[in-house]
């Protein structure tokens, strides 16, 4: 990346060895010249930091974007599988692990505890879940 940098020094350093006379015409513009070219490449290598920069940025985007949408496919699912089981199924919020998960009713009635599917931590089931039918 360095490469036109190094060049123009190597470049510039010829010029001070070659003692070229700065009072002259030909000397002053010489001179000028790898000025000028010094800048160019400084701006070049600004521009390409900048650059990759963007690219990295756009990179970061790109994976957040990709995570964001298996997250929106993840509540497709979930909603389409809650209406395809119908009414008899309800929501309980994991306390452990905040996951989501869909119990049916008669299972409700009949025990005092789940475990979660998610996390396999025991869920407690409140008595006001069980009246709720
Ligand atoms: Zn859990």
């Amino acid at each position: 990346m360095n490469s036109i940098i190094s060049k123009v020094s190597y470049l510039n350093g010829l010029v001070d060895g070659l003692k070229i006379d700065k009072s002259t015409n030909e000397g002053k513009m010489l001179i000028e010249i790898v000025n000028v070219l010094k800048s160019m490449a400084e701006e070049i290598d600004d521009m390409s930091r900048a650059q990759k920069d963007m690219e990295d940025y756009v990179d970061a985007m790109d994976e957040d974007l990709a995570d964001l949408q298996d997250n929106l496919y993840d509540d497709d699912y979930e909603i389409c599988k809650c209406k395809d089981e119908g009414e008899n199924f309800t929501e309980i919020q994991c306390p452990n692990c905040n996951d989501t998960v869909y119990v049916d009713k008669d299972i409700l009635e009949q025990r005092e505890e789940l475990t979660c599917p998610n996390c396999h931590s025991s869920i407690p089931i409140k008595d006001e879940l069980k009246k709720s039918k």
